[in-house]
């Protein structure tokens, strides 16, 4: 007989796998699904292993085989395992970023009576048993939670296996339905017949959209999808409703096959001819395809360089070794642009992944990429777990975005480290492409262990496309010159100049975490921690400054510690702020604002660039959002109404994310045949991160960076481990935080590990949420997960190996 090692879906069962025996009757192989007993119940899992011997001296067997094609892949299954041992999740919970979407269901128990034993007599069963028999009797089968309704929550399944022992019943276990709806589209149709519907055109005189909009109508074969009449004719609901009401037009509901990509409006497009550098580039990648082993390039090219062509180029000499791709992209560059650039390289052979697509779309993507119908899965980071069978190249574009690092939930994985392990395992090649690489990749790209290739210039369609000439306002000096509002004299003087050019300008506010720390509006200064050199964070309801890393905290000054005016106060502003200061300022100028209260609505982000695009607005007002986005020709002028926000992050990543905002929101000037400019203003002109992002100068930068980096043994020269407790009670966590400190300190002392440090505890930088406090304790050293992993974490604690940004 022979025995499987199996990741159980319970929450019990945490990072181990269980032994059970394979019955001679049932074919198991790893990768499968299986129903497996669990206690007294009933679960999945997933065969990690098969062995001649059990874990265990007694196993018990596997039930049966859910689905007999394995889901997961070898080299997925030995992923797993990693993404386990590495970031210290329940092994199930890295299974589960593997599964099709929907597989985690719920499982049904089923009660259905049986013939009872000859000697039974009813009158030994009490009321509620007799009534629950009846019932399950009368329908023939029940769900458990059919018996629960009747006889309460409580005394249910008692109740139920009262009647299972007396051989009166039986349970059976079905998985919940998947509930995928139908995709429904209203589309529009003439009510009448062409004829009547012209006549009736030339009677509407007095409504002349009504009578385009009819004419339209009658020009076509049939029903049209009301989206594309919206589209093409700009008319509004208005307007379609009046003919529906007039009789004469109507409206339908359309059930349509769900397709990420509509392949209708894409003209396919032919490779381009390669610059020099672009050639040098691929042909490095292609080499490393040939030799069908592991290779990891990162490919430094500021925005507009052509990373995307050589991606292209690249994936299309994979295809042509017979192998597949896998492209991430950030979530927010799942624009349909992003899409159909793909799309038309690949028709038909393109499939999409992100947690925008319905449940339904997201299933038959997945099933359909597991049969090989595609080339290329482009998606966000969970995509680097589709079941792109024969995969050989694997790209991960603007590689240094913080969304590729699952922080919210467990496993808290990279999927860049996620995909890096991939590769190893499959012997694909990976391409790492920034404009603003993290300087992590970058210290290893110096090192050797990744292949550095460059893209220095521009691909400049148009003359004067060059990157755009960045001027750096001191705010400081406005105030001097008793300038008090919002924009300096000469972001100004340009935003009034480009508007009366009709060309388009874009402003660009960072608020994330811009109402936490506070600032003099005088001279700028921001309070920071004497002991870790963090901004201060401001706590609104005890009006107090607390350190997020060491705990150390301040009331507020009266006043500035540096100025000593009194305006130290100064909490930043908003979107919505700036979008009505921008409207008194500039009365004459056509105003869109684009931010995630936008478009968490009903607008998408797609509405609001193809507005601006098609120049019905002026001036685009946005967050981190307008830094990516497409080319946009009209725009001459983007200002960066406060460079600050980031670098007062109370984060180390500080003036990384600094320099990488402002170089992309600088990559969106310029971009035609106009030209272009980019106005900065800050408090801190001579920052390094400001600097060098003014200059577009990514070495000057670095090698500030990674000397600071060096200096304060932080993460590449380090690792870091943050732990975080949550809990009702705040006075409760920071107690827990503080014992958990003391039992990783003697565990240090006793294990004689020299390079481990603790930091903290103090409160997290989002000290509540959901209703619960948080305390964090960070870690910094090496090898952290082999460290942490033997020790036991008590329930209400999470553990984030390489933690990024502030959670
Ligand atoms: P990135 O991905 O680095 O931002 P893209 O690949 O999007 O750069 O290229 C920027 C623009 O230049 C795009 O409009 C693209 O079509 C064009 N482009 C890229 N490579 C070439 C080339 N070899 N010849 C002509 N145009 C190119
Ligand atoms: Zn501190």
């Amino acid at each position: 007989m022979s025995f499987a090692e199996v990741s159980v879906n319970s929450p019990i069962a945490q990072r181990r796998t269980f032994s059970y025996a394979i019955p001679p009757h049932l074919e198991v192989n790893v990768g499968q699904a299986v129903w497996v007993p669990f206690g007294d119940k009933r679960l999945q899992g997933i065969v990690l292993g098969l062995s001649p011997h059990p874990e265990v001296e007694e196993t018990r067997e596997i039930i049966g085989v859910i689905e007999p094609r394995p889901l997961l892949s070898p080299q997925q299954v030995s992923l797993t395992r990693w993404i386990s041992q590495y970031y210290l999740s329940p092994l199930f919970d890295a299974v589960a970023l593997m599964l099709p979407p929907g597989f985690e269901r719920r499982t049904i128990t089923l009660i259905s009576p049986t013939p009872p034993p000859e000697d039974f007599d009813i009158s030994t069963l009490n009321a509620e048993a007799r009534q629950a028999l009846a019932l399950i009797r009368e329908k023939g089968k029940a769900s458990l939670g059919q018996i629960e309704k009747a006889l309460g929550k409580r005394k249910a399944s008692g109740i139920v296996n009262q009647l299972v022992n007396k051989g009166l019943a039986a349970k059976s276990y079905e998985l919940e339905k998947i509930r995928v709806k139908p995709k429904i589209v209203p589309y529009l149709s003439l009510a009448v017949n062409k004829t009547e519907a012209e006549t009736e055109a030339t009677n509407l005189g007095k409504a002349p959209k009504q009578a385009s909009l009819l004419e339209y109508l009658s020009r076509q074969s049939g029903a049209v999808p009301w989206a594309q009449v919206r589209d093409n004719i700009k008319c509004s609901k208005a307007t379609a409703d009046a003919l529906v009401s007039k009789g004469l037009a109507k409206f339908e509901a359309v059930e349509v096959r769900r397709e990420p990509i509509s392949y209708k409006d894409i003209v396919p497009s032919p490779p381009l001819t390669l610059t020099s550098a672009q050639k040098t580039a691929f042909e490095a990648i292609k080499s490393g395809l040939l030799k069908g082993k592991t290779k990891t390039f990162l490919l430094h090219g500021v925005t507009g360089s052509g990373k995307t062509e050589v991606y292209l180029q690249a994936l299309a000499e994979t295809v042509k070794l017979g192998k597949k791709g896998i492209v991430l992209v950030p979530e927010i560059a799942l624009t349909p642009q992003t899409i159909e650039r793909f799309a038309a390289r690949f028709p038909q052979r393109v499939a999409v992944l992100h947690s925008k697509l319905s449940l339904g779309e997201q299933f038959d993507e997945w099933q359909r990429i597991r049969k090989g119908d595609f080339d290329v899965v482009i998606g966000s980071r969970s995509a680097i777990f589709a079941p792109q069978p024969e995969l050989g190249l694997i790209v991960i574009d603007e590689e240094q975005e913080w969304t590729y690092k699952q922080s919210d939930k467990s496993p808290r994985y990279h999927a860049r480290d996620a995909a890096l392990k991939l590769a190893d395992l499959s012997g694909a090649v990976v391409v790492l492409g920034s404009a603003t690489p993290d300087v992590e990749s970058f210290y290893r790209a110096q090192k050797g262990d990744y292949h550095l290739l460059q893209l220095p210039e521009r691909v400049t369609p148009y003359d004067g496309s060059a990157l755009p000439r960045v001027e750096v306002v001191d705010l400081r000096e406005e105030l001097k010159a008793g300038n008090q509002s919002l924009f300096s004299r000469s972001l100004f003087q340009a935003i009034g100049q480009a508007v009366a050019n009709k060309e388009q300008v874009i402003l660009f506010l960072n608020r994330r975490g811009a109402a936490s720390f506070i600032q003099c509006r005088s001279c700028g200064f921001v309070m920071r921690c004497k002991r870790c050199d963090v901004p201060l964070s401001y706590h609104l309801t005890e009006d107090k400054l607390v350190c997020h890393q060491c705990n150390y905290n301040i009331k507020v000054p009266e006043s500035c510690p540096k100025c000593g005016r009194r305006r130290i106060k100064f909490l930043g502003i908003g979107t919505q702020r700036l979008e009505q200061e921008v409207g008194y300022t500039f009365p004459q100028a056509r105003l869109l604002r684009w931010d995630s209260d936008v478009t968490r609505g009903r607008h998408s982000h797609d509405e609001i660039l193809s507005k601006f695009r098609a120049h019905r607005a002026d001036i685009l007002i946005g967050t981190q959002m307008v830094a990516k986005g497409l080319d946009l020709p009209l725009v001459t002028l983007v200002g960066v109404v406060s460079a600050d926000t980031a670098l007062n992050l109370p984060d180390f990543r500080g003036g990384e994310r600094t320099f990488q905002l402002l170089s992309q929101v600088a990559g969106r000037a310029g971009r035609g045949v106009l030209g272009g400019r980019v106005i900065t203003q800050t408090y801190a002109p001579e920052h390094y991160a400001i600097r060098a992002a003014a200059e577009h100068d990514y070495a000057a930068f670095y090698e500030q960076e990674i000397d600071y980096r060096r200096q304060l043994h932080n993460p590449p020269f380090n690792q870091l481990a943050s732990l975080t407790y949550s809990h009702t009670n705040d006075a409760l966590c920071q107690r827990e935080s503080e014992r958990m400190k003391r039992v990783l300190s003697q565990e240090i002392a006793s294990q004689g590990i020299a390079g481990i440090e603790l930091i903290g505890p103090a409160p997290a930088f989002i000290h509540r949420l959901r209703g619960r406090f948080r305390w964090q304790l960070i870690l910094r050293g090496t090898e952290l997960s082999a460290f942490l992993s033997p020790l036991p974490l008590p329930p209400g604690w999470a553990v984030d190996i390489d933690p990024m940004g502030l959670v």
